[in-house]
């Protein structure tokens, strides 16, 4: 038993070695495989993959419902649209070519998408003709980006990961803009309200936007070692992309009129490991209700042959009253106890334990993953107690990610307070900053140097005041914003 126990269960304290933590969770709860044997690309695996799903049905759920239309583009992106827009064509040191088929070499070698914007925007520059077409808003969903990333970690850095994108066409520059909003509040919907993440909405320093984009807006949360996790991202690309693509548009007034255009881009992967990270604890994974791939488990505790049978047939039809749910009765070979192990490990919300003398009794015992605790129900009352219960969870997982989430803001004053906050604090850190234009890059720079961490941004909507008369932390001038300052991944 202790050793079947070993075997299953995380080997380290979460709040000791949080990187050890998260890839036992990864590997033992069974997310994801890292055997495939090239690195940067991993194997999802059925129960992690389970879960993943349920987060693109939530997106994908909240954009249609804001008028979008799914469509599906090629993996390849041509090389001369990749260079099209001056600045995204900074992607290309990062980008995969394909350059060979067989043992010849390809006239116009292509490259595997490092995003969508290049493969899709030439396309549109043919759709999309006059005023009348638009707003048009597509989107893309359950498709792989690639990019070659030196370092990579399972759900936080990968060469091939899982995409999901938006990209929309306007009018009107006021219409992209709310938009923006928009995407942010399917954030709000989706990433805060059903995966239970608590995040702070940041705009982004003009350094660190978009490659092509006008403007940047991001959900960062906060992983437990204390770095900052962008979950997503949407961009007001203005003109930009639609000067580079020709995408022209007849205006009301018969004037040919570039388009405007932004795109959304949650990471699927980013969600995912803000959910292992933030909601987990020792013992493995945490999951809101809905997003179980298995909700309930119940675990017959067998004595004897004689009460087996009886215990057996009961389980069943509790499984059968109960199955509007993703229910199952885990009857293996193995001891009650590395059952409930297992079971906690892989972060299903609930457990039903039933034994001979629950059985006598006509109760049922209910064990809730997130919160280590047993009631004993009747077993008349079984259907409201598990419809309560599951609200409960959530609720419970919702409130301790947002104790987990406050207070992870302290201010510094000066540089010096900086680096000595940074060193010892998991959280982000306000400072008094020059600016977020192009003149503040320096400082930011330098910041990055002597802490190795990076301005976020400023808030969004609403930026925090800066009082008269602060200075720049780093340059001593004139102080025009407060920046939140977090190492991220
Ligand atoms: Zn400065």
């Amino acid at each position: 038993m202790e050793k079947e126990k070993n075997e299953l269960g995380i080997t380290v304290k979460k709040e000791e070695d949080f990187s050890e933590w998260y890839s036992q969770v990864i590997q033992k709860a069974e997310l994801a495989d890292i055997r495939f044997g090239v690195q940067g690309f991993i194997v999802h695996m059925p129960w992690g993959f389970s879960i993943i799903r349920k987060i693109y049905e939530y997106l994908e759920k909240e954009v249609e419902d804001d008028g979008h239309v799914a469509f599906l583009f090629p993996t390849v992106v041509k090389e001369e649209s990749l260079m099209k827009e001056k600045e995204h064509a900074g992607f290309t040191p990062e980008v995969f070519w394909v350059s060979e088929a067989g043992s010849k070499k390809i006239e116009e070698r292509f490259a595997l998408r490092p995003t969508g914007e290049t493969q899709i925007y030439p396309l549109y520059s043919l759709w999309f003709k006059s005023h009348k077409e638009l707003p048009f808003k597509g989107y893309q969903s359950r498709i792989p980006a690639f990019r070659n990333e030196m370092t990579t970690r399972p759900f936080l850095r990968g060469r091939e990961f899982l995409f999901f994108e938006t990209h929309d066409v306007f009018n009107l520059h006021e219409d992209a803009l709310e938009q923006v909003e928009k995407d942010l509040e399917i954030c709000n919907k989706v990433i805060k309200n059903k995966i239970k993440i608590p995040f702070l909405f940041f705009k982004r320093p003009q350094w660190d936007r978009f490659k092509g984009a006008v403007n940047t807006f991001t959900p960062d949360t906060l992983m437990p070692d204390g770095k900052r996790n962008q979950i997503a991202s949407t961009h007001d690309l203005g003109q930009n992309f639609a000067r580079a693509f020709g995408i022209k548009i007849m205006s009301k007034d018969e004037k040919e009129e570039y388009a405007w255009q932004t795109c959304f881009g949650p990471g699927i992967w980013r969600i995912m490991a803000a959910l292992i990270g933030i909601h987990g604890d020792d013992k493995g994974l945490i999951l809101p209700f809905d997003m179980a791939p298995l909700q309930i488990v119940i675990v017959p505790v067998l004595f004897s042959d004689k009460d087996s049978k009886e215990i057996l047939k009961i389980a069943n039809e509790i499984k059968n009253k109960l199955k509007g749910y993703r229910i199952k009765i885990d009857d293996s070979e193995a001891s009650p106890g590395f059952k409930y192990n297992k079971w906690e490990l892989k972060g299903v919300p609930i457990r039903l334990e039933i034994g001979p003398k629950e059985v006598k009794e006509g109760n049922i015992t209910i064990s809730l993953r997130n919160e280590n605790k047993k009631f004993l129900i009747k077993l008349k009352d079984l259907t409201k107690e598990i419809e309560k219960f599951s609200k409960i969870i959530d609720k419970h997982i919702e409130e301790k990610a947002e104790e987990y989430f406050k207070n992870k803001t302290r201010d510094a004053k000066s540089f010096d307070e900086l680096k000595k906050i940074i060193k010892a604090y998991k959280g982000f850190v306000k400072v008094p900053f020059c600016s977020v234009n192009k003149d503040g890059e320096k400082c930011a720079d330098k910041l990055k140097e002597e802490t190795a961490a990076n301005v976020s941004g400023i808030l969004y909507p609403k930026e925090d005041k800066i009082k008269e008369g602060q200075k720049c932390i780093v340059c001593g001038k004139k102080a025009n914003h407060v920046v939140y300052v977090a190492k991220s991944y």
